[in-house]
């Protein structure tokens, strides 16, 4: 199995289980690598209630370490973060990336403004809007987020379909220019199984967006987004065979910010 490099821990608030547990998952699935990306601080804070706080770093990082003591060598332990993309977020991206010696961040889109449309708690907010336009804009940041070059891995990409709001008609229009937009910024993107429970019921990105990225060259990476020891393993193989369906062959592993591959 390959890597999985999306995970979280309790700190985040809306996760749980212990170091041990989330190992033990990962080692029972055979996965080849460990890595764990808790949601980022972000300033100002209190952000939101779904994140650890700037002071609460040192606790991350000594989750980590105890998940590397229990891993005892048996699976590689990676540490990254899952950074939010906000409008004028670079400094902070900065000054995130430098306060550890992170194998690999991960650049996720979870806001519009000063919407989280990801969060259930703003279901009454999509009912309101018009989800062309909000697609629209969910690309133009996301193809932003690409250009940056502050990430290794771009996370969830089409997560704007979680509640199962799709425009009509062909999809391309929106797949095409960001495609290029991560094609050309030479990051990766990842094959995240946590769609298919969701309302969505299908993974990010979707069959046809993932077909286009490795026609365009763009590297992959599995990830199960586990917010649970249960959830560690879950549809990692399933991901395994949509990503064969849709070409690829490889995917990427981090360390230190390097990248190597391991055949899929
Ligand atoms: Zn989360
Ligand atoms: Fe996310
Ligand atoms: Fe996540
Ligand atoms: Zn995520």
């Amino acid at each position: 199995m390959p890597a999985n490099y999306h995970t979280h821990t309790p700190l985040c608030r809306h996760a749980e289980g212990s170091p041990e547990a989330f190992v033990d998952a990962a080692i029972a699935a055979g996965l080849s690598e460990y890595g764990i990306s808790d949601h980022a601080p972000q300033i100002p804070e209190p952000f939101d209630d779904w994140r650890m706080l700037d002071a609460e770093m040192p606790d991350y990082l000594q989750w980590i370490e105890q998940a590397r003591q229990h891993a005892a060598g048996r699976i590689p332990i990676r540490c990254g973060l899952e950074c939010d993309w906000l409008d004028g977020c670079e400094p902070w991206i900065d000054t995130l990336a430098s306060r550890h010696d992170w194998d690999y961040l991960i650049g996720s889109v979870h806001y519009l403004g000063d919407w989280d449309f990801d969060n259930p708690k703003w279901l009454g907010k999509w009912a309101a809007s018009d989800v062309d336009e909000v697609w629209t804009r969910y690309w133009q940041t996301y193809s932003r987020m690409a250009e940056s070059g502050l990430f290794d891995i771009l996370g969830h990409p089409d997560l704007v379909k979680k509640f199962s709001h799709r425009p009509q008609g062909d999809l391309h229009r929106f797949y095409e220019p960001v495609i290029d937009a991560i094609a050309s910024s030479g990051c990766a993107i990842e094959l995240n199984t946590a769609g298919w429970h969701k309302p969505c019921a299908e993974a990010y990105p979707s069959p046809d967006f993932l077909e286009l990225a490795c026609s365009a060259g763009i590297p992959l990476v599995i990830s199960s987004d586990a917010h649970s020891p249960a959830e560690v393993g879950r549809d990692i193989s399933r991901a395994v065979e949509t990503a064969r369906i849709a070409g690829y062959r490889e995917t990427l592993l981090f360390e230190k910010r390097r990248r190597g591959s391991e055949p899929l």
